[in-house]
């Protein structure tokens, strides 16, 4: 039998209790990684889905807005595993409205949850990695860390901001064995897209099936989803020993999206 890439590792990926965070864990622990959880809503089912791959998990309930939260969180995974060896900065949140009506107080929800957080699970994480001389930095971007759509200032600045921290971690770890690299996804039908589609099946009064075509027809050229699986095999390949020397890139999953 092969033996799994990641088996002995610990990976943490914020915002894994629904969607692609919970898509990158499932990948990662079918190479083997212990995976420490975070994220709201049901932990139960989701856990379990991870631990039938084999591997121990732990939940942690940070609400990745709070660096005091963060730093339990970090300390929580210490204390299990003796640190973290992957780490995916996944947990995020959307908001749609232009820049004069933004209410200020998702703006700043926005920078803290899609890019502060990561800054705070990075420099805490960082020190680990070096002592061992391997460690993995996933930042989950989006195609909006690469170009912008209208109705979205926070969220484009964000995932842009994510964008130049993934290149500045990549260069000051360049001559080391810790990586980072970020991860652009087109559109991925999770439930934070399925509440832009309902919002634009109930605007302009049509299905949910006639919603997702517009959605995908003004953005993505491939008319497709990208999926949490495909986006899990993607995490599992930076991890791998042929990522080695892949750092800093911002890798998009889009459908053609950026390329237009
Ligand atoms: P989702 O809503 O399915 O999942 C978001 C996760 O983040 C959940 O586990 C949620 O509990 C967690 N979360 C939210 N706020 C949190 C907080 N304050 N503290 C801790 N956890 C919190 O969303 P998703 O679509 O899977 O998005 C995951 C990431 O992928 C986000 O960063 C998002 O910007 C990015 N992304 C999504 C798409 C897409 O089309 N769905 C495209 C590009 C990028």
């Amino acid at each position: 039998m092969s033996q799994l890439q990641l088996e002995g590792k610990t990976a943490l990926v914020t915002g894994s209790t629904s969607g692609i965070g919970l898509g990158i864990a499932i990948a990662l622990a079918k190479e083997g990684a212990n995976i420490v959880m975070n994220g709201f809503g049901d932990v139960a089912g989701p856990k379990a889905e991870i631990e039938a791959c084999n591997v121990k998990v732990v939940h942690h309930a940070a609400d990745m807005s709070k660096a005091s939260d963060i730093q339990d969180m970090m300390e929580f995974a210490k204390s299990q595993f003796g640190g973290v060896d992957i780490l995916v900065n996944n947990a995020g949140i959307q908001h749609v409205a232009s820049v004069e009506s933004f209410p200020v107080e998702k703006w700043d929800a926005i920078i803290a949850i899609n890019l502060t957080s990561a800054f705070h699970t990075s420099r805490l994480a960082i020190p680990y990695m070096q002592q061992k001389n391997w460690g993995r930095i996933i930042n989950i971007a989006s195609v909006h860390g690469l170009v912008a759509s209208a109705q979205k200032s926070a969220y484009v600045a964000a995932k842009h901001g994510i964008v130049g921290l993934t290149k500045v971690t990549a260069l000051e770890n360049a001559t080391t064995g810790v990586t980072c690299n970020a991860i652009c996804p087109g559109w991925v039908l999770t439930p934070l897209v399925q509440k832009q589609v309902d919002a634009k099946a109930a605007a302009l009064k049509i299905s949910n099936e006639e919603a997702i075509k517009l959605l995908l027809g003004e953005k993505e050229p491939s008319m497709q989803f990208t999926t949490p699986e495909e986006l899990g095999a993607l995490a599992v390949f930076m991890c791998s020993h042929a990522a080695n020397n892949v750092r800093g890139v911002a890798w998009n999953m889009d459908g053609g999206w950026a390329a237009q």
